[in-house]
């Protein structure tokens, strides 16, 4: 790509490298989009999903019941209570009453009295029977209140362990729907790093590269920063051994590049002038010369030094003289660039 010089060609390079920025950004957010909306292909789990329906229904249904047991029981031991605390006010009153009546009679031992003495102790009988009766009934919905109290804490505890036990359920399930969903997500974007690698491998300078590339940073992107967010505890290991995967492969790659450009190199090298030279493109040579290095062997050379018409490294020709004028011209170009005749044909 570099090899452009030609200023419409390098624009229009540029033009086509924004081109695959935005086809990789349009993907980017269209796999977003479909990354962000698999959980919704599963069903959320609840805790509810893992009880024990009937037995925690059961125990629901005892609890409601207690309280109601027990919110009855409370009300109708205020009203016992006050009514035990009337009957004890009435026998005490009517204590004092007698006790005060039998003083006088004592004083006065009036015998007529004696009926009247029997009436008033059986009444004073009568309202001690009824505080009594009172008293009983407290006590009787106070252990309603009890009996209750205790069966609703026997329920709670009942519903709690079944709660711990479809908590410890739900947590297994969440798990399992975790790496389902993982295991969906790298389903999709696994395969698109698998593309990508094709297309680096086979396509990357097609004459559609700009979607090559834009793709293939979609696949990049996708992988290892789209899926980030998503990844449950042990998702590190899948990236990381996948970023491994990758930096190797191309690695590897790389290194072969290098050897067989070397290998290509040494063979170029020693193949004679005019060989060299049909191997070598018009604009390649230029792009080489602008960097001031051999265009055969790719080394440092003083271009500058009128005197050096040969690379001292590889021997390629590098200046020559026009046919037509004498002028010493460079080797590569294709006019003399004093006298506009043609250089021998070199391609
Ligand atoms: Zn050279
Ligand atoms: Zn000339």
């Amino acid at each position: 790509m570099s090899k452009a010089l030609r200023l419409s060609e390098k624009w229009f390079r540029f033009g086509l490298w924004i081109v695959a920025f935005v086809f990789a950004s349009f993907l980017i957010g269209l796999g977003g989009t479909i990354v962000e909306n698999l959980p919704k292909v599963e069903h959320h789990y609840t805790q509810e999903d893992f009880i024990d329906q009937p037995q925690a229904e059961q125990a629901r249904g005892a609890i409601k019941q207690t309280q109601k047991t027990r919110q009855e029981a409370q009300d109708k031991l205020e009203q016992a209570r006050l009514g035990h605390n009337a009957a004890r006010a009435n026998s005490a009153s009517a204590r004092d009453t007698f006790n005060n009546w039998l003083a006088t009679r004592h004083v006065t031992q009036r015998a007529e009295q004696d009926p009247e003495l029997i009436a008033r102790t059986q009444q004073l009988d009568a309202l001690k029977a009824a505080e009594r009766k009172a008293l009983s009934e407290v006590e009787a919905q106070q252990q309603i209140l009890l009996d209750a109290q205790q069966a609703e804490a026997r329920a709670q505890r009942q519903l709690r362990e079944l709660e711990q036990a479809a908590a410890e359920q739900l947590a297994t399930g969440q798990r399992s729907q975790e790496l389902r969903v993982f295991l969906y997500r790298l389903t999709l974007t696994l395969p698109l790093l698998g593309i990508a690698g094709w297309l680096f491998a086979k396509k990357r300078k097609s004459t559609y590269w700009p979607f090559v590339w834009g793709f293939i940073y979609f696949a990049l992107f996708a992988f290892f920063v789209e899926l980030v967010p998503y990844l449950p505890s042990y998702g590190g290991y899948v990236r990381y051994v996948v970023g491994i995967v990758i930096t190797v492969l191309v690695g590897r790659q790389a290194i072969v590049s290098l050897n067989r450009y070397l290998e290509k190199q040494k063979q170029a090298e020693s193949l004679p002038d005019v060989e060299r030279r049909k191997e070598l493109s018009y604009d390649t040579a230029l792009a080489r010369l602008a960097k001031k290095v051999c265009p055969g062997c790719e080394r440092p050379v003083d271009l500058a030094n009128t005197a050096i018409d040969y690379c001292p490294h590889c021997g390629i020709c590098l200046f020559d003289h026009c046919g037509q004028c004498n002028e010493r011209k460079s080797a590569f170009a294709r006019f003399c660039h004093a006298c506009g005749a043609a250089a021998r044909a070199i391609s």
